[in-house]
């Protein structure tokens, strides 16, 4: 399929529900566009979901659950192979789904096709692996009683996601909840909602049992925080912002749902004056630059040591200068539109909060010339600022970086501990033992020591601080969507009290 077929095949179908297997409009028959960041020209219309219908998936994600149900009766082995075969269609739709998401989300085709897309299925695929054992527990042997735990699934899994990179987040929490053993219910971002559909197009194209896997589109207030509160649903994955996460725990809290919170961040990547100094700046530059800076683990607060800081930065500077940015689907393309007009001008405004603060403008900070139409922006360097300012304090969710100096390596961990997230951290140098104790000393739920953000799916991802709660990746992905049950059984007649018995 080419571009011009994929995008007119979208704006003729548009994007409904998809619930208990079948694509359905909203109960209100209400829907919204979702825009091209490119032109901001709407691709298609979305159904927009409400209580009602979060009531009909959360129901049928129930009935997809109930002991009996082709889904609990399935073995682990066959689920594992469903979960390979969702895993192959994806890449068999690679082309659609990349075009798809760049056209959605301003991304660019080589992220999308070579990374994003492809990191979904993989991501499928590992979970599959591990859905064999998923039920394994530990045995705890004692004097006369054998102890042994089960992990079973926890129910229906509520997931709730955003636009940055759509499709691999919404697989990243799916595959697990579904290896697990649980249904699902996603309600993803209301400003990226086309390849979430599609995904549930490719689950009845792997005859996954209907209700196993629902989708319900629409905005936070009104798709959103109804699952957050539905009694069917047991577990709430969110990925998104910080006040989001607030919201979303107050408004789950009288059914008691069980939280996994992926926040906000404004992550440091320190970089000391014995680094590789080219890799560092590599990896600084791409840091925070790559997927339109909308990255949750975006290194976006360059701290560098003070003898080096006037080189490093001239050079740094310098590379952002020359990124090119252009329409996302051009595979030269290095730094696509932002999403969307509210969040360009969200990111322009903090340009201006910096200026007015008296950090240096390097480079960037404007709307990009050439362009007429679409979010363009010209990606935004800024130095000298204080680690006080706002624009060091606050995430921006775009591609901005700022630049803090720093004398000593404890002045290095206070600038970068000293804001209130703590999601990913990159650290430079090659002193051993520096590493190793900085590293130590980060408060953060990640730390890539002379890297940059190199993902191995078993090990735990997730943030500490406002950045959230829990940790997703292998084993620490199973521990949110399932439960532990403890079996005691006793080997030997123990003693039990014989109460109200006659002596
Ligand atoms: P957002 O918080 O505005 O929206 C995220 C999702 O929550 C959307 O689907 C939205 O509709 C929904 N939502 C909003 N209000 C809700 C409510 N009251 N009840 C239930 N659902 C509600 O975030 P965003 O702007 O879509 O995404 C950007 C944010 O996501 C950034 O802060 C970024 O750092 C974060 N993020 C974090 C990670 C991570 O792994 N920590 C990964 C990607 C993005």
């Amino acid at each position: 399929m080419d571009i011009e077929s994929i995008r007119a095949s979208i704006a003729r179908d548009g994007v409904q529900h998809c619930i208990d297997g079948e694509f359905v409009p909203g109960a209100r028959g209400e829907t919204f566009q979702t825009l091209n960041p490119a032109t901001n020209e709407p691709i298609c219309e979305v159904a927009a979901g409400h209580a009602e219908d979060i009531d009909r998936a959360a129901r049928a994600a129930r009935r997809a659950f109930a002991p009996g149900s082709p889904w609990r009766r399935m073995k682990a082995a066959d689920r594992a192979k469903l979960l390979h075969k969702v895993a192959d269609l994806i890449d068999r739709h690679v082309e659609e789904l990349a075009v798809l998401e760049s056209l959605d989300t301003g991304q660019t085709i080589r992220q999308t096709r070579h990374v994003q897309i492809p990191r979904a299925a993989d991501n499928f695929r590992f979970f599959a692996d591990l859905a064999v054992r998923a039920q394994d527990g530990h045995t705890y042997p004692t004097d006369g009683f054998l102890n042994y735990t089960l992990r079973q699934p926890v129910g229906v899994a509520g997931l709730i996601t955003p636009w940055n990179t759509p499709f691999m987040l919404e697989t990243w929490k799916l595959a697990p909840a579904l290896a697990a053993g649980c249904t699902a219910v996603l309600k993803p971002a209301e400003w990226s909602p086309i390849t979430a559909s599609k995904l549930a197009a490719i689950f009845q194209e792997a005859d996954v049992p209907p209700g196993v896997f629902n989708v319900v589109h629409g905005f936070g207030e009104e798709a959103g925080k109804p699952l957050t509160e539905h009694p069917e649903v047991n577990v709430i994955a969110l990925v998104g912002e910080t006040l989001t996460g607030s919201l979303v725990m107050r408004q789950g809290a009288d059914t008691l749902k069980r939280f996994h919170l992926e926040l906000g961040g404004k992550s440091p990547i320190v970089v000391f004056e014995d680094a590789d100094l080219e890799r560092a700046l590599d990896a600084a530059v791409f840091g925070v630059m790559s997927l339109n800076g909308q990255r949750c683990t975006a290194s976006s607060r360059l701290i560098i040591q003070e003898s080096i800081h006037d080189e490093f930065v001239a050079r740094v500077a310098e590379r952002v200068r020359a990124i090119r940015v252009g329409d996302p689907l051009d595979p030269e393309t290095e730094v696509g539109p932002l999403i969307h007009p509210e969040h360009i001008a969200r990111v322009l405004e903090y340009v201006q909060i910096g200026q007015n603060e008296g950090a240096r403008l390097e480079t960037g900070g404007t709307r990009a010339p050439g362009f007429e139409r679409g979010n363009y922006f010209t990606p935004t360097f800024f130095t000298g600022a204080l680690s006080s300012m706002r624009v060091a304090q606050e995430e921006v969710f775009g591609p901005f970086l700022i630049a803090v100096p720093f004398k000593t390596d404890a002045e290095a961990l206070e600038i970068a501990n000293g804001v209130r997230y703590g999601l990913a951290s990159y650290l430079w140098t090659s002193h051993l033992t520096r590493a190793h104790t900085f590293a130590h000393g980060l408060e953060a739920g990640m730390v890539w020591v002379n890297s940059q953000n190199v993902r191995h799916l078993p090990t735990p991802f997730g943030g500490v601080k406002a950045s959230g709660m829990g940790r997703d990746g292998g084993e620490y992905s199973f521990e949110f969507y399932m439960e532990h049950k403890n079996v005691a059984v006793a080997l030997s007649n123990h003693h039990i009290p014989e109460m109200g018995k006659r002596r």
